[in-house]
């Protein structure tokens, strides 16, 4: 077996963030065969936290977009299944199995994709010495020659890592000023004073938490808005009703740019459930589903229909008034002035990616271009900085960063945002991004190896 030479100038790989899109990468290596090339060049894998393989995705408090199934699905594989037999012990893994049609709550999900990380990376480790650094954040990285340097802070000390190429998957954010951009954008203004809070951090609260976070809100008597269209949305929709309603919550307000859209299987199933539906935009041409990227799924599903037909939501004595923000100054002012009373608006509007300081060679900042809904990237996640220059070597593919739809693979037309999933990470994202890695190993480095720095400085 191939070992990780460190004596080596320059690492082949650093895999930084092993959350579900860092791990859908190194299983992908893993059903290619591609591991010893890896080890071979020389690859290390980076995470700030302690227990790798789940992110952020466990703490969410809601149930999954897809069936347990899809999520099995990733650890299937003749090259998997030596390393993951254990796995089968594992009450969770046979919960998963024992319901594989239903979909689960997402702790569960992280429970099950941290487990398979604890076998997987101490595996590469013993058979390849590919290391895993955890407690090991990156804060910054610097674009050196056709390579980066990546600043590494771990137990207090810093150090620096030079690599070809860099796998960069460390979450998505939901900010302040990415919120006041997008209503922007919409032409609304944020009170300077909102009561803002973010989708991400409301979901990852557990009821009784979410209560007493936002129980003193209702006295406010302003109304509680939520601003959004996606699952997300929809959720946290459904976690305040359902933790709020004993403490008088009665109404709640979304406030959406697009229509929403419920997923069918089928244009028959949808007709059937008496949804309004686009023949020409909203069925994917390929599988023939009925809003297959853009669509509310299971729990959200039930919710979304519940608000379409305005009934009260998940059981509980709770309606939804909707403001569709179709382009209309009536609308736009409506929407406004909720802004303005509101007692807490919740953004729900999209991520960006968590990116650590980016400077070229000469030390000048770089930003990241984006598009709507993510990074201006490749088919391989390599994205744009503001000059219009691809950052080779470099793949961003998780929350926040996103790829968009492949036509190959189908979509509805009336979609036009990113697809993140931890199915997708393990297949088709993390796919084309490990493909340029091992091409980009196969060729000469250029200026970068040239420089002949040692694989790690303490700086
Ligand atoms: C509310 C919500 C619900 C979702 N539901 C589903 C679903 O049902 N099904 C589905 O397939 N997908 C779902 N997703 C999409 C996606 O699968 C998850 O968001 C997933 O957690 C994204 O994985 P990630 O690896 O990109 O980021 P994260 O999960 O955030 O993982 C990032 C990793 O990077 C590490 N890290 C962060 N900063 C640093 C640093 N500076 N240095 C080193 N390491 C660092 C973290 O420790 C972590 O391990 C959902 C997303 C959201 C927001």
């Amino acid at each position: 077996m191939a070992r990780n030479d460190l004596s080596e100038a320059t690492l082949g790989c650093l895999i930084g963030g092993a959350g579900p899109a860092g791990l859908g990468f190194l299983f992908n290596a893993i059903k290619r065969g591609a591991v010893e090339q890896l080890a071979r060049a020389g690859t290390i894998i980076v995470d700030a936290g302690s227990e790798l393989g789940a992110g952020k995705l466990g703490d969410y408090q809601i149930i999954a977009n897809s069936v347990s199934d899809v999520f099995l699905d990733c650890l299937r594989d003749p090259l998997l299944a030596p390393i993951l037999a254990p796995l089968h012990a594992s009450p969770t893994y046979r919960h998963l199995r024992l319901n594989a049609q239903e979909a689960p709550a997402l702790p569960i999900v992280g429970q099950l994709f941290q487990q398979a990380a604890g076998l997987v990376l101490p595996w590469l480790e013993r058979q390849y010495g590919i290391p895993t650094w955890r407690q090991t954040r990156i804060t910054e990285v610097t674009c050196e020659g056709s390579g980066y340097v990546v600043w590494l802070e771990q137990a207090g000390a810093i150090r620096r890592v030079r690599t070809s190429s860099l796998v960069l998957n460390l979450g998505g954010k939901q900010t302040r000023s990415s919120f006041a951009q997008s209503a922007e954008a919409l032409g609304l203004e944020l009170p300077e004073r909102a009561p803002i809070d973010s989708s991400d951090s409301l979901l990852r609260l557990q009821p009784e938490a979410l209560r007493q976070r936002y129980r003193a809100r209702l006295k406010d008597g302003g109304p509680i808005c939520v601003v959004g269209g996606s699952h997300s949305a929809f959720s946290v929709l459904d976690n305040l009703a359902t933790a709020l309603h004993h403490d008088g919550l009665r109404e709640l307000t979304l406030v959406h740019r697009s229509p929403i859209r419920l997923f069918y299987e089928t244009a028959a199933e949808a007709l059937a459930a008496g949804y309004d539906f686009d023949p020409l935009q909203d069925i994917c041409p390929i599988s023939k589903r009925v809003n297959r990227s853009g669509g509310l799924r299971y729990r959200a599903h039930e919710i979304g229909r519940q608000v379409l037909a305005g009934q009260c939501i998940g059981g509980t004595p709770v309606r939804v008034n909707t403001l569709h923000l179709d382009g209309s100054e009536a609308q736009r002012a409506r929407a406004q002035a909720l802004f303005d009373d509101a007692s807490l608006l919740v953004q729900g509007l999209g991520y960006l990616p968590i990116v650590p300081e980016l400077r070229d060679g000469d030390g000048r900042p770089l930003t990241l271009r984006t598009l709507r809904g993510g990074l201006d990237s490749d088919a391989a996640g390599s994205p744009l900085d503001q000059h219009g220059q691809r950052l080779e070597g470099l793949h961003l593919f998780g929350l926040g960063s996103g790829l968009a739809v492949d036509p190959r693979l189908g979509s509805e037309a009336s979609f036009s945002g990113r697809i993140y999933g931890v199915w997708q990470f393990h297949n088709d994202a993390s796919r084309e991004a490990l493909e340029s890695v091992l091409d980009r190993l196969d060729k000469p480095r250029g200026a970068f190896r040239q420089a002949g720095d040692a694989l790690v400085e303490h700086a």
